[in-house]
């Protein structure tokens, strides 16, 4: 089992999400029934009462309030960080309007039970939950349990403590393990998706990435309307090969990723589009702009010390016009032809 313990930061963060997304509509479900589920303690107050127990009848439905807030609220958040820490906060409400029913029981040795069974109440809300918050929120438990003690005065106080931990360390090791097991399929999902998209050699995207950036020939990312893409294409490559070997041509591949990556933003998107052919798909970069991209990652591959042999690159420029993403490709494509047929090693810009 991996140990998301060590995660920080913005990692931590989209695992959590991921996590709370999974669990979302079986936390919902979780926490409405546990709201409902705890009405029916009415039955025994009643049996305790030996008649209809209107003392404990507006304490046990009181918990319909937080539910139908947490039910509005729950539809339009999808932050983790609220609706996991009110997905707690709710049995810490449940546990409070048990408590508050309890004040007027003629009997409250069966307390013990109650606080049992909440905890279990604790184990099935905190799947969503992050491991740290759901520990916490369980601690918290024990003082309520006291807090209550000053008005309740439960007759085994002691008892209750001394079975209610146990019980509290068996179920933050079962969240602990279950927090495990979802990091695992976690990280797998991640490594096959990049995996199908990544291609092993250079790291960059292969066409499979196209889909989750594409629909019906529009790109999908935010943009603005101004997106320019380069196209690349490594001078003479073949000579490379057949000078130095495939194993050291793709050496000079990869440095040429290398290159291209250090020369681009994060936000731009790189794929490797036939075998020494790159394309840069670069969104809110002005055609401009792009030129002078294109025209560094042309210099810098000039000068860049690959272990192998000094190589050139050409470069085609083009701007998406908002139809299908596939002319500007082709666009970018004519210009790379056409700066090939120029003598290469030069960055060309496509005009009409
Ligand atoms: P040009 O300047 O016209 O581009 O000439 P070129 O020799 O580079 O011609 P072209 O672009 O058609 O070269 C493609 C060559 O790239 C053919 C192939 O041997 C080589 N190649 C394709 N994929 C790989 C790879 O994964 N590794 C290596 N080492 N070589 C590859
Ligand atoms: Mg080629
Ligand atoms: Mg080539």
């Amino acid at each position: 089992m991996n140990s998301f313990i060590k995660l920080r930061g913005a990692e931590k963060k989209a695992f959590l999400q991921s996590k709370f997304e999974y669990y979302r509509s079986y936390n919902t479900w979780a926490v409405t029934i546990s709201c409902l589920g705890s009405l029916t303690y009415f039955i025994s107050d009643c049996q305790l009462f030996g008649r209809f127990a209107w003392e404990t009848l507006f304490p046990r439905s009181a918990i319909l309030i937080p539910l139908i807030i947490f039910l509005i609220v729950n539809r339009k958040c999808r932050d983790y960080r609220i609706m996991t820490v009110f997905s707690e906060l709710i049995v810490h409400m449940i546990m409070w309007c048990t408590i508050w029913s309890i004040y007027y029981l003629p009997d409250k040795t069966h307390a013990s039970e109650g606080f049992i069974i909440m905890q279990l109440v604790f184990l099935v809300i905190s799947f969503a939950t992050p491991f740290e918050i759901s520990s916490i929120s369980h601690m918290l438990v024990f003082a309520n349990i006291l807090i209550s003690n000053t008005f309740n005065h439960y007759a085994n106080l002691d008892i209750m403590l001394s079975l209610g931990l146990p019980c509290m360390f068996g179920i933050i090791a079962t969240n602990y393990v279950l927090c495990g097991a979802y990091y695992d399929n976690y990280t797998t999902k991640h490594q096959l998706e990049d995996s199908l998209v990544l291609d092993p050699l250079t790291r960059a995207y292969n066409r499979h990435k196209l889909p989750s950036i594409t629909k019906d020939g529009q790109f999908t990312f935010e943009h603005n309307g101004v997106v320019s893409i380069l196209m690349t294409d490594i001078d003479w490559f073949k000579n490379v090969n057949d000078t130095h070997g495939h194993d050291k041509g793709d050496i000079v591949l990869k440095s040429v990723a290398e290159v291209i990556k250090s020369c681009t933003r994060g936000g731009d998107y790189i794929f490797r589009w036939g075998g020494e052919e790159f394309v840069v798909i670069m969104p809110n970069c002005p055609i401009k702009e792009a030129s002078f991209v294109a025209e560094r990652i042309r210099l810098h591959v000039e000068a860049n010390e690959n272990g192998v042999c000094p190589i050139t690159i050409s470069i085609g420029v083009a701007a998406y016009d908002g139809t299908n993403y596939q002319n500007a490709i082709t666009q970018a494509d004519k210009a790379l032809y056409k700066a090939k047929q120029e003598g290469r090693n030069r960055v060309i810009t496509y005009t009409e």
